[in-house]
């Protein structure tokens, strides 16, 4: 439904360097389906979701919705977000706190300028968020509301339009552990009810695995391993995924058993600063222990691509190790 093929947005800098915060990146959510795009802060997840919003121009590469190629003019965009909705991470900052729950939530359908049953379809859209009954929460600012509820009312903004897909930025990390649980239910709820598809862009790979059905892991402006999530985080293929599967607090759950805590060398390279070669390789543990030493050359030589198949990853060593 909605895809990314060979996804590349660029950022000019000063001194005439150019940032690749998105470099060459293939990826699909399909009806009924969540994706989690994973990775450390600054990879450029974020950069990436808002250019398969329309919200940045991609500098290569396609954005399709439906098989047809994302339109570049004000009405094609308009009648896409629509169909693709955005939550995003802060509903404090999303909401207007001069504006109540009803404007809130009617917001999007008078800008679609989708008249008819106003008060009908902002109290379906709360009561599919699970504010009920959604009267009494038309008149209610967001400084009266728990942080959930927020949520709630950010959510039921976006469902509203009756998209099929919303891309959720962090969708809980601002918000009380006690309430992550009930957004998360909430979005697999919509899921399973309605068949609503969903990327969900984290850095907790726990979150990944209560949701997702799909996952891919990004680095430094590539996708290095996608697949099932079961797959992807109990059996990681990229030494990155690897990496941070185990230091996940409850890793052995995953792993199925105790995995020695991989520590990465330094810090994630700007993205002005792609190292040649595999992007990873100055990071890599199997490098830095000697395990990749047959396929060294290749690493320092070709950033390898993510292959087919259903679980699939970018590494050198990981390719040589399943055509062995
Ligand atoms: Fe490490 Fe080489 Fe695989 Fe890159 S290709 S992740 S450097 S083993």
């Amino acid at each position: 439904m909605l895809s990314a093929r060979g996804l590349r947005v660029e950022f000019g800098l000063p001194g005439g360097r150019t940032a690749r915060a998105v470099d060459g990146v293939d990826l699909e959510v399909r009806p009924g389906e969540i994706v989690a795009l994973a990775g450390e802060s600054g990879c450029g997840k974020t950069t990436l979701a808002r250019t398969l919003l329309g919200l940045e121009r991609a500098t290569g590469g396609e954005v399709a919705f439906g098989g047809r190629p994302l339109g570049r003019s004000s009405k094609a965009l308009k009648a896409y977000r629509r169909q693709v909705q955005l939550v995003l991470q802060d509903p404090s900052g999303a909401l207007n706190p001069r504006h109540t729950v009803y404007e809130a939530v009617a917001e999007g359908l008078r800008i679609h300028g989708i008249g008819d049953d106003e008060p009908a379809r902002v109290a379906d859209a709360l009561a599919r968020a699970g504010l009920r009954p959604p009267e009494r929460f038309f008149l209610a600012y967001p400084h009266e509301l728990s942080g959930g509820q927020r949520q709630r009312v950010v959510i039921a903004g976006a469902l509203v339009l009756e998209p099929s897909i919303l891309v959720a930025d962090e969708p809980v990390a601002s918000l009380d552990a006690s309430v992550r649980g009930e957004i998360l239910s909430l979005l697999l709820r919509l899921k399973e009810d309605a068949g609503l598809g969903a990327l969900v862009i984290t850095h907790d790979l726990g979150l990944a695995w209560s949701i997702a059905d799909r996952i891919a892991i990004m680095y430094l402006g590539r996708i290095v391993e996608q697949g099932p999530v079961e797959q992807v985080l109990t059996e990681p293929r990229h030494p990155y995924t690897r990496a941070l599967v185990s230091v996940l607090p409850n890793s052995a759950a995953f792993l199925d058993g105790a995995a020695e805590p991989v520590v990465l060398a330094g810090e994630l390279p700007d993205a002005s600063r792609i190292p040649g070669g595999c992007r990873f390789r100055p990071r890599c543990q199997e490098v830095a222990s000697g395990a990749a030493l047959a396929v060294l050359g290749r690493c320092e030589g070709e950033d390898p691509v993510l292959g087919s198949g259903a679980h699939a990853a970018a590494c050198h060593l990981v390719h040589a190790r399943m055509a062995a």
